[in-house]
């Protein structure tokens, strides 16, 4: 039988194998290539021409963090009835996380998957491509990304590109900072600095020279910001809750030391809540080192442009924030590492191409500056970034994005907390309140709110959990020749100086 096939593009396909080998099935004889061709002329002119489909448009997402997700989902929204647009968000991670209650990770107050969300689960209409961005092609519009066990490339092409990448920490090229450092981005991260807490607490456990255990026992964190401020509040309550467990431990062993270069902690929430918070961390016995930097990490320990060192083994850094590496080599218009758009997200001269989030250095209309990175920020850019890319296809207007922060909030450990909302200061018990109810309303997806909400009432009958779970066991890391309280996981920290000079029994 001859068999007329209909491919994508709408074209006419002859199935070579069925016109080679067909029977006429009643006359029990093989037919030549003519009759073929005579009965698909025939059928042909009989058969309605399909209409060959307009081109689909492709769109690429490049990121699964806040930008980007909320851009696929107003995607889903916007093209739930049209198969004409195709759009691809392409991240490393097949997860979404929520940023905001990171430190809770940490600090062990949530289970580890609490505050991600698979992508494939958010996303329906939209497809997700998991692997790494390798290479941003904007001459050729193609995107290189390089997925799989054996990391082999991709290539995909694009119309459009959203570019929401976020930022990379810069770490100044200070003296051994990067090696030695932990950086609180990503739930590797959290889990990192978890587990190096913990792991800190055996060894110091198991330490006999008083000399010894203060250093493992020690934290700096460099960084006066929302993420430092909120990382140290979290992981004080934390370790001093786990060292009770130690019977040679005290909790007076323990040193929390924040490093900051401005006057006082959490600049963006102004002096008044500022002073508010430093107060309360003070209160717990946590040092607080105002204008001053952390200058260098060296074998004796954490340089401070003071003159002063600090002994410790465990230094977090939320000190800086850089440029995407991918996006910083672009030969597109950029200030301090963000991406020049306009008001309605296109980077001018490169038609097609598109940025937002943290990544974007996007006009405030309202203000006449420029929109601050943070993640309130970056959904509503990417939401606006997306109906934008469709009217674009469309032909049609274009809207100017406008927003104006709510206001901005911090839990600093203790059920303590401080916000500002719509330009009114809070703090104390009832800003650490309203900081769980906006994020745990803010936190996608139904199932993950209840599994926090859980978390968080256990966490009120139970105390936290600090089981050190390393994925590749103790032996590898020492294999790796890692630093021996350090999970595998740390090949950074496997770089950390070790104060350690002598060890004597005593
Ligand atoms: C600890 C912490 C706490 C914070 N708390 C708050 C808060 O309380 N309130 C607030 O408003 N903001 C907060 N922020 C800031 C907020 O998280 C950011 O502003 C927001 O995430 C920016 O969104 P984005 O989409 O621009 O970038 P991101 O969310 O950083 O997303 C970037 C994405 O790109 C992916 N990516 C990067 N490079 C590649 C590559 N080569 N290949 C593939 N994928 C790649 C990353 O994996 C990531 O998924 C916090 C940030 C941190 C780190």
């Amino acid at each position: 039988m001859m068999e007329i096939l209909v491919d994508a593009t709408g074209c006419y396909q002859r199935n070579v194998e069925a016109m080679t080998l067909c029977k006429d099935a009643s006359l029990g004889k093989p037919r030549g290539i003519e009759t073929a061709m005579e009965q698909l002329k025939q059928t042909s002119a009989k058969a309605p021409v399909a209409k060959r489909p307009a081109k689909r448009t492709k769109v690429l997402i490049l990121s699964g963090g806040f930008a980007g997700v909320y851009a696929a989902l107003e995607f889903e929204t916007l093209l739930r009835r049209r198969r004409d647009i195709e759009v691809t968000l392409v991240s490393r991670d097949n997860f979404f996380l929520f940023t905001p209650m990171l430190h809770e990770i940490a600090a062990s107050d949530l289970e580890f998957n609490a505050i991600v969300n698979p992508l494939r689960k958010m996303l329906g209409r939209v497809d997700s491509f998991v692997g790494t961005i390798e290479q941003i092609d904007l001459t050729n519009k193609r995107v290189v990304v390089s997925h799989g066990f054996h990391q082999h490339l991709d290539d995909l092409d694009y119309d459009h590109l959203i570019l929401a990448l976020g930022c990379s920490t810069n770490f100044f090229n200070l003296p051994g900072i990067e090696a030695s450092a932990l950086s609180f981005k990503t739930l590797g991260d959290a889990v990192e600095l978890r587990n190096r807490l913990i792991s800190s607490i055996e060894e110091a456990s198991s330490e006999c020279a008083a000399s010894e255990r203060r250093p493992l026992l020690t934290v700096v964190v460099a960084g006066g910001g929302f993420a430092g401020v909120e990382t140290l509040g979290a992981i004080n309550n934390f370790v001093l809750e786990a060292i009770r467990f130690y019977p040679n431990l005290r909790g007076d062993d323990l040193r929390m030391v924040l490093v900051t270069p401005d006057e006082l902690i959490l600049p963006e929430l102004g002096p008044k809540l500022g002073a508010y918070a430093q107060r309360k961390l003070l209160k717990r016995g946590i040092e607080i080192i105002t204008r001053e930097r952390v200058k260098a990490a060296t074998s004796d320990g954490i340089e401070l442009t003071n003159g002063a060192t600090i002994l410790s083994h465990t230094l977090i850094w939320t000190a800086g924030t850089a440029a995407h590496p991918l996006l910083a080599r672009l030969p597109i218009p950029n200030e301090h590492g963000r991406i020049k758009v306009n008001e309605f997200f296109q980077v001018d001269g490169f038609p097609g191409l598109w940025a937002a989030g943290d990544c974007a250095l996007i006009p405030d209309l309202v203000t006449g500056g420029f929109h601050p990175p943070a993640a309130q920020h970056a959904i509503r850019e990417g939401r606006a970034a997306a109906r934008n890319v469709v009217a674009e296809i469309e032909g049609g207007r274009k809207k100017p994005f406008r927003f104006s922060a709510l206001g901005r909030l911090a839990a600093i450990g203790q059920r303590t907390g401080v916000a500002n909302i719509f330009g009114i200061s809070f703090s104390g018990f009832f800003a650490w309140w309203l900081w769980r109810t906006v994020y745990l309303s803010k936190l996608p997806r139904f199932e993950k709110k209840v599994r926090v909400a859980l978390d968080w009432t256990l966490d009120l009958c139970f105390a936290k959990d600090f089981a050190c779970i390393r994925p590749n066991g103790p032996n590898r890391a020492a294999q790796a020749g890692a630093n021996p309280f350090c999970s595998a996981a740390e090949p950074a920290a496997s770089q950390m100086p070790k104060i350690r000079a002598t060890a004597a029994r005593g």
